[in-house]
């Protein structure tokens, strides 16, 4: 079948200004309206055939293309018009030429297939507590949580303003003559159905609060603030349909010795001026217990020392961090006679005197190269 003129479709001259043509459109697109013309797929065809010569000639581009190419100059390529515009493309067009937005057509052409749209239950949020070994080794908490849920004894009745459909149809006037558009029945909320018979301590959308508990599994790493979601453990919908999410929120709770920086764990080790001096053995608190290690002697205030593995598990990876010991040397506050004497003695002892070699770097040099 040959392809008609744009122009002509339109019943317009060649250099019919924007105006002209959205007048023009309208004229045919009202004549040849679906509503107007129902089962008449000749019709349907020149409704289609209108549009499609106003989305190509109300575009400079295109009409450029095919004042110059004619209906050649608009198959495929970039910028081309392919033809075959379907109902949707036209309705959304319709926004321009008709004026007010463009939605509320699409119940005549949807095909949506109406009916009720099931609603979703709202979410639950709770916060959740966990020391630093649970984070840093994962966990599976049982929680105890208050879902509202669909209550016993409660009966329903279709929704009489909606039929049951959840959806409410809307003759509305258009200059396209009468259109139908559909918008969810605020009577039920989209349920279709209201309750007839509800027993006491149920509300109105029928839902009970009910305690579960509720198994749930937290992966290592995890962070303050971070939050975890458990889809349909959250409140049921009313009358019917998908629960709500349950939503976890992660807290930490300060550990007495540890630090979390990241996925690395920080530990302040104080040891005394002799175990600094003469070299030591010390137990030191990881998340993974007590593990002993060694003091060299001659160890300076401010060192780090590295536990290789004994941080927190990456929460997306497989790496591990580290525990960084910073250690520092305790000073004895007060003397007793006898101690006082022996460090007077050493008072003048060259090998007391502090003699800083590059290797002992100031505290701020020694974290840039541990972070
Ligand atoms: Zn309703």
């Amino acid at each position: 079948m040959a392809k008609r003129d744009y122009y002509d479709i339109l019943g317009v001259s060649k250099g019919a200004a924007q105006d002209e043509l959205k007048k023009a459109y309208r004229k045919v697109a009202i004549k040849y309206h679906p509503d107007k013309n129902p089962d008449n797929p000749e019709a349907e065809d020149k409704f289609k055939e209108a549009a499609e010569a106003y989305e190509v000639l109300s575009d400079s581009t295109k009409r450029q293309r095919y004042d110059q190419f004619g209906h050649d100059g608009m198959r495929g390529g970039a910028g081309g018009f392919g033809g075959g515009m379907n109902m949707e493309d036209i309705f959304s067009q319709f926004g321009d030429v008709f004026g007010g937005g463009g939605g509320g057509f699409e119940s005549f052409f949807g095909g949506g297939g109406g009916g009720s749209r099931r609603r979703k239950g709202s979410n639950l949020r709770i916060k959740l507590k966990l020391t630093l070994d649970e984070v840093a080794n994962g966990v599976e908490k049982k929680i105890k949580v208050n879902r509202m849920m669909a209550a016993d004894g409660v009966t329903f009745k279709s929704c009489h303003v909606c039929q049951g459909t959840g959806q409410v149809k809307k003759v509305v006037n258009t200059m396209l003559g009468q259109m139908v558009s559909a918008s969810t029945c605020h009577t039920c909320g989209g349920a279709g159905q209201l309750i007839d018979n509800k027993p006491p301590g149920v509300d109105g959308s029928g839902l009970k609060p009910k305690e579960e508990v509720i198994s749930v599994k937290i992966p290592a790493g995890v962070s303050e603030g971070m939050q975890l979601s458990m889809s349909g453990k959250g409140n049921e919908a009313p009358g019917g349909g998908s629960a709500g999410d349950l939503l976890i929120v992660i807290e930490e709770k300060e550990h007495d010795h540890l630090q979390r920086d990241g996925n690395n764990i920080v530990y302040d080790l104080y040891i005394s001026f002799t175990d600094a001096a003469l070299g030591s053995s010390i137990e030191v608190p990881t998340i993974d217990g007590k593990v002993k290690i060694k003091i060299e002697p001659g160890t300076q205030s401010g060192k780090i020392l590295r536990l290789r593995g004994k941080g927190i598990k990456d929460i997306n990876g497989y790496d591990k961090g580290d525990q960084l010991i910073h250690v520092n040397v305790w000073t004895p506050k007060q003397l007793s006679p006898d101690e006082r004497q022996i460090i007077e003695g050493l008072k003048d002892s060259v090998n007391f005197e502090p003699k800083p070699t590059n290797a002992e770097k100031g505290f701020f040099d020694k974290m840039k190269e541990f972070f």
